[in-house]
């Protein structure tokens, strides 16, 4: 925080008694800081944002297991937040994963994905990516849960707002803020190699996902227009140097379109391009978005699939579809409801 927590006259241990208020025990406004003056509480109010977000819409879907933040943004701009429950099951112990942004909308632009169609707005700031994590972790420790894991797989694309996205995972990895390690981080990026070695250099234990999508460059630059810029072999030379330097796993995300990239020898030339003892393919049937002829394939074929790559070796996993009734699911986010117009 730029600015001093207290005025002068305030003891010195208040600072920190604001702190625990904040971070640990996860208040949600100054008056809530019942051991602090009620002088400092107004004065604190008054000089400081209590979060830059706002709950503007919050909606449930699978059960309760999947919910979806729409929230407000100071300029009446829009974001969405997707929390997702994992409950305990074969040997794994019970999860709660929250899917952050890192930007209004997305400048990449991908064919497939509902947040790169509506185009670019702007940047997240460090404190709106924060607050996501914070907004969300209030309400669950009133239900007594909390956020085990973060992934970036929100709107956006994390790399590309790099500077907020990389302060975010510092200030809330901080023992006096939430104490939330890196190795429960996962960012997600369509592969801007240069920033995904600057994040290899951070000696953050981050974990990297890689959307690949494709298994050759003439297909994958159709889906995904930056990829004429950093080709397969480089994005995929950069995941492994990520690997081999942080001894983290690396994912590789790979949505299934039917007749676009999910036939059989596809799968084939899948395996060579990632064949590697680090890394984990997801496969992502895709989600239907408004206004798209793309589809995903069938479940069958989606076996085969996965089929080919688990007979080389490979490890893999079809990832189950979470809040597609209620938009939430992967590249689904458009933050379009209710119609934003303040600040527009
Ligand atoms: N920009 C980053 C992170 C946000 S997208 C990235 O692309 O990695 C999060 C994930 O959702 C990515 O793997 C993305 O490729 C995937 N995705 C996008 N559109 C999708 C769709 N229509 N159906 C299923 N997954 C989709
Ligand atoms: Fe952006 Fe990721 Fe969507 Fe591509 S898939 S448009 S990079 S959010």
């Amino acid at each position: 925080m730029a600015r001093p927590l207290l005025a002068a006259g305030d003891a010195p241990y208040r600072a920190a008694q604001a702190r625990d208020w904040f971070w640990r025990r996860r208040v949600s406004s100054f008056e809530e800081m019942r051991t602090l003056p009620a002088a400092t509480r107004s004065r604190l109010g008054s000089a400081f944002r209590f979060s830059t977000l706002h709950v503007r819409r919050r909606r449930q879907a699978d059960e309760g297991l999947t919910a979806k933040y729409l929230f407000g943004l100071e300029d009446g701009r829009t974001v969405e937040t997707v929390v997702m429950h994992y409950p305990a099951g074969a040997g794994r112990r019970a999860r709660t994963t929250i899917c952050v942004s890192s930007q209004v909308g997305c400048p990449i632009g991908c064919s497939f994905c509902a947040t790169g169609q509506s185009g670019f707005d702007r940047n997240l700031t460090e404190a709106e990516i924060v607050d996501q994590l914070l907004e969300v972790s209030r309400h669950l420790t009133l239900e007594q849960r909390a956020v085990t894991n973060v992934v970036f797989m929100g709107m956006g694309e994390p790399l590309n707002n790099y500077g907020p996205v990389v302060g975010a995972i510092r200030r809330w990895s901080r023992s006096d803020t939430l104490n939330f390690s890196p190795r429960r981080v996962t960012v997600s990026t369509i592969g801007l190699v240069p920033f995904i070695e600057r994040l290899g250099a951070e000696g953050m234990p981050v974990n990297l996902a890689i959307s690949l999508h494709a298994p050759d460059d003439a297909l994958r630059s159709r889906m995904i227009p930056v990829n004429r810029k950093y080709s397969i072999a480089s994005v995929v030379a950069a995941a492994r140097a990520h690997a081999n330097r942080t001894g983290r796993r690396v994912s590789y995300e790979y949505v299934l379109l039917a007749g676009v990239n999910d036939s059989l020898e596809q799968a084939r030339r899948l395996t060579a391009v990632v064949r590697h003892p680090l890394s984990h393919v997801n496969l992502i049937p895709m989600n239907p978005i408004a206004g798209s002829a793309l589809a995903p394939p069938s479940r069958q074929q989606a076996l085969a699939f996965q089929g080919v790559l688990q007979a080389a070796g490979v490890s893999t996993t079809i990832r189950a579809t979470r809040g597609l009734d209620i938009d939430a699911a992967c590249g689904q986010l458009r933050a379009r409801e209710p119609a934003v117009t303040a600040g527009k």
